[in-house]
């Protein structure tokens, strides 16, 4: 058994539905689950219809057409409109129309789950339908039948236990099967969503659960890179990597691999392959148990639009046990995640990401017992394996503000100079 993993830049369009068959045709693969997210960007288009229905009703028509036409824009390159398959996938987005009228719970959480996950469910019935059509046997199945979580919506857990029975008893050996990344269903069957970019992880529950023989994700790059290429211009592909640096890396932040991908493949030692769908023939990154890193070189990893908060007691005595816990509270509250931690006797430092927009309410809530500085718009940069040309290399970017170091791997944060200021 093998898991090949489709990602949303991979069928974007009808060529790469098109390219997506044909990959699976030159590898011969007849006994695998195929894990496909939702198309390009659609996951942001169904947050925006999700928005506007609980926020903005008379927007909601104008967000549904948009991914209705985005759609069927694709489905007439493939399909004869008169054609069982397109009405199929039709069918789905008449589904989706009916489910938007009739949602009425304001629980964002809850109403983003059972909404964002139709684009999974368009993408993967028209690779099926399009495999159907191009004499590809294969059996289309909806992974909520398969992955079972509790109810804790946008951000689910997976159950184990049912969810190794549930696929066990689905997944067809000897054929090709079709699954939804992203999306599972929690007992009373509402869906529920693992996290943005969660279908590589669904990929590593398939693999688990099945013992597969490996993993394959195919992304717009060559595998995994020694840096992300939308920051940097020269990178190099990383031909072996080893499980820990994979999570080492995802953990900093490198949006290649989801974090959670790993931790299945490596308690059950199953490969994982990271190639290109641009570039099939090519081998892209193995990523395995203890494997050396190859080529050994520095990695970069770059977090951008980071804030830089800096605390200290206001008589300035020492920062002790009792004030982290406090200030860590605070953080919880706010939900602002910590990207760097560094103690000093009279300051704490921490980088944090503003996800959700929170900070200045944390900055007020702090400042009645504590002493605040921060720098806002900085980026972390970590190297790992780093050596004195690439802190070089970083310290151009701007002005470093402050600098971790382990055995490993160097942290740097750095007002970046105007000419580095990019966000992606
Ligand atoms: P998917 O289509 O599976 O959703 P993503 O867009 O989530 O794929 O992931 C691929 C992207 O990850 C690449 O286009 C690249 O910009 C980014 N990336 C970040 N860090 C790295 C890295 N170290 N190596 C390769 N790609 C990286
Ligand atoms: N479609 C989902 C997202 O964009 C899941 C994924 O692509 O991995 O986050
Ligand atoms: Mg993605």
């Amino acid at each position: 058994m093998q898991v090949f993993k489709f990602g949303g830049a991979s069928v974007k369009d009808a060529e790469g539905v098109k390219n997506l068959v044909k990959i699976l045709q030159q590898e011969k693969l007849i006994n695998c689950v195929v894990v496909v997210s939702a198309m390009g960007k659609m996951t942001n288009a169904f947050e925006a219809l999700v928005n506007a229905i609980l926020y903005n009703p008379e927007e909601k028509k104008k967000a549904f057409n948009y991914i209705k036409n985005f759609h069927e824009e694709i489905l007439s390159k493939l399909f004869d409109p008169s054609s069982q398959e397109y009405q199929t996938v039709n069918e789905l987005l008449d589904e989706l129309y009916i489910k938007i009228q009739q949602i009425n719970s304001k629980d964002y959480d809850f109403v983003y789950d059972q909404i964002v996950g139709y684009g999974e469910l368009l993408s993967t019935k028209i690779v099926s339908e399009y495999l159907n059509q191009s004499g590809v046997k294969n059996q289309w199945l909806d992974v909520r039948d398969c992955i079972k979580t509790d109810s804790t919506y946008r951000d689910a857990n997976v159950l184990w236990e049912e969810t190794e029975k549930n696929i066990q008893k689905n997944i067809s050996i000897g054929k090709i099967n079709i699954v939804q990344g992203f999306i599972a269903a929690d007992e009373k069957r509402n869906t529920t969503t693992l996290g943005r970019e969660g279908s590589d992880y669904t990929a590593g529950v398939f693999a688990y659960c099945l013992d597969a023989k490996n993993v394959t994700i195919w992304k717009d790059v060559a595998g995994v890179l020694n840096a992300d290429p939308r920051a940097f211009k020269e990178t190099k592909l990383l031909k072996k990597i080893s499980y820990e640096e994979a999570i080492e890396m995802a953990f900093y932040g490198a949006s290649v691999i989801h974090p959670k991908t790993i931790q299945p493949l490596q308690s059950k030692n199953i490969s994982l392959f990271v190639r290109s769908f641009k570039n099939p023939k090519t081998q892209g990154t193995e990523v395995t148990r203890g494997a050396a890193l190859e080529p050994m070189m520095p990695c970069f990893i770059v977090k951008k639009n980071q804030i830089l908060v800096s605390i200290a007691t206001k008589d300035f005595s020492f920062i002790v046990e009792n004030n982290i816990s406090e200030i860590f509270q605070l953080l919880h509250d706010f939900q602002l995640k910590t990207s760097l931690i560094q103690n000093s006797a009279i300051s704490f430092s921490i980088c944090v990401d503003n996800k959700f927009h929170q900070f200045d309410n944390f900055v007020e809530a702090i400042q009645s017992h504590y002493k605040v500085d921060f720098v806002k718009e900085v980026d972390l940069y970590t190297i790992r394996h780093f050596n004195t040309e690439s802190i070089k290399e970083i310290e151009l970017v701007g002005k470093p503000l402050l600098t971790q170091v382990n055995k490993e791997t160097k942290q740097i944060v750095i007002k970046p100079s105007d000419s580095h200021k990019s966000n992606f």
